[in-house]
């Protein structure tokens, strides 16, 4: 846990969010800021930046366990498609340095993301 992580304090329950998936390795939320119709983050309870600092832990099921959940909600939430998006560093556009898949589903998306 890091004592100054957003994420830490929302699977600790010291912040509220909708959980739309809960398990002892991972929980999935609803995002507070919605850019499709779904929009879902799926994160590990343990605190890891990004993919990379994940790769690099020991812990290597738990990307398979993230993808996991990610794909099952994407199938519920979108069964004509989804979108999965791993914001990674400054240039990714990532803004919480704590690992997180968005789920986008409901509605067409477009490419390239800006
Ligand atoms: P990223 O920019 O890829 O790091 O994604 C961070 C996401 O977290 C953004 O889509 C935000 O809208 C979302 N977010 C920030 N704070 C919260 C919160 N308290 N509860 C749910 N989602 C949040
Ligand atoms: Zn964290």
């Amino acid at each position: 846990m890091d004592s100054n992580c957003i994420f830490c304090k929302i699977v600790n329950g010291e912040i509220p969010a909708r959980f739309a998936h809960r398990d002892d390795r991972v929980v999935a939320i609803s995002d507070v800021n919605p850019q499709a119709p779904t929009h879902l983050l799926v994160m590990p309870v343990a605190h890891h930046a990004n993919i990379g600092e994940l790769s690099d832990a020991a812990d290597r099921a738990l990307t398979a366990e993230l993808f996991a959940v990610a794909s099952r909600l994407g199938r519920e939430h979108g069964p004509d498609g989804y979108r999965l998006v791993m914001n990674t560093g400054a240039d990714g556009g990532q803004t919480v340095d704590h690992l997180h898949v968005h789920v986008l589903a409901g509605r067409q998306m477009s490419w390239p993301p800006g």
